[in-house]
């Protein structure tokens, strides 16, 4: 089975030896505003180097994508959860819920949209989140400039910008070996709610395929004829280790 194929979601655990013959290398990030901040950023050698592919040719467009998050190790996907947890808490409380009702709501939202640890795919070195930028101005940045970026039309121009952006990322990755992994499409397959900013490398032919025949990564691989049925609770726990 081709590795940079491997299934981690939220029923198949990551194990150590799924990496095995990897090697990873830090990559270049900025951390953006707002974003964590538990840099540096390491990713599986091969999807560094599709990831430096992938922005040469995004230059020719204007746009550069910085890594928000690549690999991450279990304590770190703790940590991840810990501090969703913790911020969505206080989102809630300052819009009006009392404390007992915040946490329950934190909870369930870090449940819905946050992977438990060790069933996180960053745990891979494969999957980045990525965050799109403008190299230049352009008509969008400088109008969103000019109503001023915590504006209600600057919000506007920036998420339009964005979207522009994402879709011209989505038309160059696929050549370079990256999928969306999970979109609006195959939500009910994944059972991850679509994540715009969330790449996959599994190489240039499979990412063809896989964009082709629009399937989610799941089952594409399950038509190469893998068993992906969830591993017993045994298997689960045996020799599980994470390194790194
Ligand atoms: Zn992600």
């Amino acid at each position: 089975m081709d590795k940079y194929l491997m299934i981690v979601n939220n029923q198949k655990r990551f194990f150590r030896d799924m990496v095995d013959g990897f090697t990873v290398r830090e990559t270049a990030a900025v951390a953006p505003e707002g974003v964590r901040d538990d840099w540096p950023i390491y990713l599986e050698t091969e999807t560094a180097k599709a990831l430096e592919k992938l922005n040469a040719r995004l230059a020719g467009k204007n746009i550069k994508i910085t890594v928000s998050s690549g690999l991450r190790t279990i304590k770190q996907q703790k940590d991840v959860c810990e501090q969703i947890l913790v911020k969505k808490r206080e989102q809630f409380m300052k819009a009006g819920a009392t404390r007992a009702d915040a946490s329950i709501m934190a909870k369930e939202y870090v449940e819905k949209y946050v992977a438990r640890p060790g069933f996180s795919e960053h745990h891979t070195g494969l999957a980045l989140d990525y965050v799109p930028e403008r190299i230049k101005d352009n008509l969008l940045t400088r109008l969103e400039r000019k109503f001023g970026s915590e504006s209600t039309a600057g919000k506007k121009l920036h998420a339009l910008d964005r979207r522009v952006m994402s879709v011209v990322v989505q038309k160059e990755m696929t050549d370079c070996g990256f999928i969306l992994r999970y979109t609006d499409e195959n939500e009910n397959e994944t059972g991850v709610p679509a994540e715009y900013w969330h790449l996959r490398y599994v190489g240039p032919e499979n990412a063809r395929k896989i964009k082709q025949s629009k399937q989610s990564l799941e089952a594409y691989v399950r038509g190469l004829g893998e068993d992906l049925t969830q591993a017993s609770e045994e298997e689960m726990t045996k020799g599980y280790s994470m390194r790194r």
